[in-house]
């Protein structure tokens, strides 16, 4: 547990994914909030409770939770707060914690369609059927303040609302202008660079670009006079005006890889896959692949490449 200001304290809480621990953030305002949630294991909630003590709270004490996205070592001990009756955060999030089955649907058949255009060989639609194992770690609820960029948090009207999607579509970061500290969820990490991950479209037509979102909405963080991020997962850190170029450059780096293979012959996102990700993809399909369409989004925003569609499947060339 780290007392961050007189306002803020960061709890740490261990994880069973790769990412390892997570942090939430109690914040003292108009109200006691809990900033994201962690993950839904015994042991997230027993160390939770052990540095909310050292703090000087219990679990009754917490009057409401803000979430900076819907992933579930975000939102686990949602459920674990008998007083807090308001949940905060983007709409997306409510179709996670409603754990709402037709979206559950929408998503599977979009994956499935868009893994089957992309040239991914049946054998691997299988992993497909697991898509809803990291729910168990998930908790349920149901968002009651839908805010959204611009709002002001409430019980808190320093703190105010933007919007940070490419990670997830429900990604939302909290900037406190006097002084520019920023909660930033997984939207900017110190020691890894974040995923922006495939999602299907929720109100739109067309499917989100989120490796494009992530971007642009990393340009976005470097006007906003960020001085400190209170991360999602990693050390708290100030060096955003040198971590964004970074993280962007080497983004246009991994592209000029797959503009390199495109150059030798026209490819599906699949073939591509392979490639760069030799040793991973077939463990990990979904990070692997989300990647691989990100870097081809990418490309084709910028007019390097150009797509066709020939008997259902996806190739892209190289212009
Ligand atoms: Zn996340």
């Amino acid at each position: 547990m780290k007392v961050l200001d007189e306002t803020i304290s960061q709890l740490t809480i261990p994880t069973p994914f790769a990412v390892g621990d997570t942090h939430v953030y109690v914040l003292k305002g108009d109200t006691l909030s809990l900033v994201d949630a962690g993950v839904k294991t015994p042991e997230a909630w027993e160390a939770f409770t052990i540095q909310l003590k050292e703090l000087g709270y219990y679990p009754n004490d917490i009057e409401q939770i803000i979430l900076t996205h819907h992933h579930p070592d975000h939102i686990g001990l949602v459920e674990q707060f008998p007083r807090a009756n308001r949940i905060i955060a983007h709409e997306n999030v409510n179709l996670w914690l409603t754990r709402n089955e037709p979206f559950f649907k929408h998503y599977e058949n979009f994956f499935r369609d868009l893994f089957q255009s992309s040239g991914v060989p049946d054998q691997y639609q299988a992993l497909l059927n697991k898509l809803r194992a990291p729910l168990r770690y998930a908790g349920q609820g149901e968002v009651t303040d839908v805010i959204t960029e611009g709002d002001i948090l409430p019980g808190h009207h320093e703190w105010s609302v933007i919007e940070t999607k490419g990670h997830a579509q429900s990604h939302l970061s909290f900037l406190r202008e006097q002084d520019g500290a920023f909660i930033g969820g997984d939207h900017i990490l110190s020691h890894i660079s974040s995923n922006p991950l495939l999602e299907p479209p929720i109100n739109e037509l067309d499917r989100p670009k989120p490796m494009l979102q992530y971007r642009a909405n990393l340009e976005k963080c470097l006007a906003l006079g960020i001085t400190t991020v209170f991360p999602g997962h990693g050390s708290v850190f100030s060096n955003v005006e040198e971590l964004v170029p970074l993280r962007l450059t080497k983004q246009e780096q991994r592209a000029n890889k797959v503009l390199t293979l495109l150059k030798e012959y026209s490819q599906t996102p699949f073939q591509i896959c392979q490639q760069i990700f030799p040793r991973q993809y077939e463990k990990q399909l979904d990070l692997t692949m989300s990647e691989t369409i990100g870097q081809l989004d990418y490309l084709e925003a910028e007019d390097l490449i150009s797509k066709t569609c020939e008997d259902g499947l996806l190739y892209y060339h190289a212009r």
